[in-house]
């Protein structure tokens, strides 16, 4: 995807006024960015991650995404969008895990994956206006206060005491209206976060939205 773009969401710049799709998100989430849209090509390749048992396809679709950076000042950790846990225990892995870790070795930055659990299942959101998807996901997630394993070896930290100074980038494979990044940060600023960026590899364009 390129500019001109809002600032904020990444979403393609209105024709006329500011931005609506951002304007209820959470302080705390700054900026939101996706590598390319959600298109013929790009389709094939979401599904094989999600649903292809082929979790490997994450550093290809990681690949597009490290232009989106990592730069922030301070240390930062990337947390992935979780599913509930009966969804993970069907499909067998997360697909958003996948791209956070194929993320993290270029990046060179620590997963945090034991932080953000998904409280419910959310219903598919496919057919859904933004405002129903906000509802939709209210509530379906929660922070645990887990002490972390960092990547440089075996020190243990205690994420609850040092959520506020880490620059946390949540990532998803897919975005539509931002509902479930935004819910999630909502979940992170609560239990603390100040600053919460997203990244997706693809982006669906809203119909009638704009
Ligand atoms: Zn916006």
């Amino acid at each position: 995807m390129r500019p001109p773009w809002c600032e904020r969401c990444g979403q393609p710049e209105p024709h006329f006024g500011a931005c609506r799709l951002c304007t209820d998100w959470p302080e705390a989430l700054t900026a939101v960015r996706s590598a390319v849209w959600l298109d013929d090509a790009a389709r094939p390749a979401v599904h094989a991650l999600k649903y292809g048992g082929l979790p490997r396809i994450a550093d290809d679709l990681a690949a597009p995404m490290l232009p989106l950076g990592s730069s922030t000042d301070g240390p930062s950790a990337l947390i992935p969008i979780p599913l509930a846990a009966k969804r993970l225990r069907q499909r067998g892995y997360n697909q958003s895990e996948m791209l956070a870790r194929a993320l993290a070795r270029q990046w060179r930055i620590p997963v945090l994956v034991d932080v953000l659990v998904r409280t419910r299942e959310t219903p598919t959101q496919t057919a859904l206006t933004p405002e129903t998807r906000l509802a939709n996901v209210a509530g379906a997630f929660e922070v645990r206060n887990a002490k972390c394993e960092m990547r440089n070896g075996t020190e243990r930290i205690n994420f609850a005491f040092h959520i506020s100074s880490f620059a946390l980038i949540l990532v998803d494979d897919v975005f539509t209206t931002g509902a479930t990044l935004a819910e999630a940060a909502r979940a992170l600023a609560q239990a603390g976060a100040t600053r919460v960026v997203g990244v997706t590899f693809a982006r669906a364009a809203i119909p009638d939205f704009t």
